[in-house]
């Protein structure tokens, strides 16, 4: 709409005081505009900077204080937290474009969203920083009047300095990584000793943890279990009286142990949470590594029965001591979804961040065949390199030839697994990749067209995460 002589976006328009605030397209880039309010004389500058005056108003660009003056000002645009609600569910956005189409989606489902939701290795190959993440959902929040609050996830975090750095900044939820300190190789049979104080507690009890389900530790078991997830539990403990005991920090807590090569069976789970809780940590989630395959960007691959069986485990226990389960990799896992659901009766947080990019890149392949090729054909040649930070499976010879697809069938490849975990995986080496003068070969040319193209994209993504939403029963 037309708005103070400004192609205004409707839904931004605010009032702070005397003075309108709102967003507004020019060209490439969007403003922020403060016009006078009825009955002011002038607009009042609340403190944003690098600002013009124009006819009456003023404007103001995206740029991070200005970010942090707009969460200030408006604090619905400021991340909250939100893991204590039913059902949450993140939405990592690594290009800073998806959360108009993601609001799409919240907005019409009940369902607590993680617009902001990066790890440091995805800031490290996108170029990005928090400070950035963060503002460009704020900024996509305020130009949309998304006013029913959304969290901040730190994920997969490992270090007090990358803790700190999220937190500073206002991130609402923490998700520690402690797989550098699980003991992967210890089998029941190579496990240390078992220290005394775990003897008393476990051993010759039986822990009824409710809904018919007890259980119990041998004592092969129970030293397993503690040589390997001994040392995760200081450095949880630590994080946790560091930033979050007493209040230091505002955020919710989630114990990631789901990184690692083995699967943490539910007696595991269980020995992890009832520590955490002796320890005095109070966590909203934990994410155990479950059985079978939770690759990037494709559905389950494992025994669909197994996983139900273990999961309902899973989720007893954590009924029992009262936080949610968290699934990781949740992008694509459509034929685990309503298990999910099931047996966490509705209560549990969703991670997905790679399909977000897929889908990004399907509106490449729909709009630009020839830009889409020239991707597709640096990820094959970048295959290797990206593929000694991921577990896959992907097999490259079944992903067909770009060069011998229609243009029309471009898109089809995003139905195909090996092509899809081709461009999932490879996304930090597409986006960094400059060329010999020292510019981008890729970046700067799908950002434009994604700029053009934004309504395509937001489209594909209210589809393609309410298919995740609602195969999640909500
Ligand atoms: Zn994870």
């Amino acid at each position: 709409m037309q708005y103070f002589g400004f192609d205004a976006y409707e839904k931004s328009i605010q009032k702070a005081g005397m003075s309108v605030v709102f967003m507004a397209n020019e060209g490439e880039h969007d403003l922020i505009i403060v016009a006078p309010g009825e009955g002011a004389e002038y607009a009042v500058n609340p403190g944003f900077t690098e600002t013009e005056q124009r006819e009456g108003t003023i404007t103001a660009p995206l740029n991070h204080n200005n970010a942090q003056i707009l969460r200030k000002l408006f604090p619905f645009t400021a991340p909250i937290r939100g893991l204590r609600k039913y059902r949450s569910f993140g939405v990592g956005d690594r290009l800073g474009i998806a959360t108009p189409g993601h609001i799409r989606v919240f907005e019409k489902n009940d369902v607590f969203p993680i617009f902001a939701q990066q790890s440091i290795r995805e800031l490290n190959l996108t170029g990005r920083t928090y400070e950035d993440v963060l503002d460009a959902v704020s900024f996509a929040v305020f130009r949309e009047g998304f006013t029913r609050g959304f969290g901040a996830d730190g994920d997969h975090l490992k270090t007090v300095k990358d803790v700190e750095y999220a937190l500073s900044l206002g991130f609402t939820m923490i998700t520690l990584d402690c797989s550098d300190h699980i003991k992967n190789s210890i089998t029941e049979e190579n496990a240390p000793p078992l220290p005394p104080k775990y003897r008393d507690a476990y051993l010759g009890k039986t822990f009824n943890i409710g809904e018919g389900i007890a259980l119990s530790f041998t004592e092969a078991e129970l030293r397993q279990s503690t040589a390997i997830y001994g040392e995760a539990l200081n450095f949880a403990v630590d994080m946790y009286r560091r930033f979050l005991a007493d209040g230091k920090y505002n955020a919710d807590f989630e114990i990631s142990i789901d990184e690692t090569a083995s699967i943490t069976t539910p007696l595991q789970h269980f020995f992890v949470a009832r520590e955490l809780i002796e320890a005095g940590v109070s966590f909203a989630t934990i994410a155990p590594r479950f059985c079978g395959e939770f690759q990037k960007g494709i559905d389950y691959i494992g025994d669909i029965a197994q996983f139900e069986k273990e999961i309902q485990v899973h989720a007893v226990i954590a009924r029992h001591f009262g936080y949610k389960l968290s699934i990781h990799s949740g992008s694509d896992k459509f034929s685990v979804f309503p298990a999910i659901d099931v047996e966490t009766r509705g209560v549990f947080h969703v991670k997905t961040a790679g399909t977000n990019w897929l889908e990004a890149m399907r509106v490449v392949a729909q709009t630009d065949p020839t830009l889409y090729r020239e991707v597709h054909r640096y990820a094959l040649a970048a295959f290797d390199e990206a593929s000694k930070y991921y577990h896959v499976t992907t097999d490259l010879s079944k992903v067909p030839d770009v060069d011998s697809l229609s243009a029309g069938e471009l898109p089809m490849l995003f139905e195909n697994n090996d092509s899809r975990q081709l461009i999932h995986i490879t996304y930090g080496l597409i986006l960094s990749k400059k060329n010999p003068d020292g510019s981008y070969a890729f970046r700067d040319r799908l950002y434009t067209l994604w700029r053009k193209h934004h309504e395509e994209y937001s489209k594909t993504l209210e589809k393609h995460i309410g298919k995740h939403l609602a195969l999640l029963g909500v």
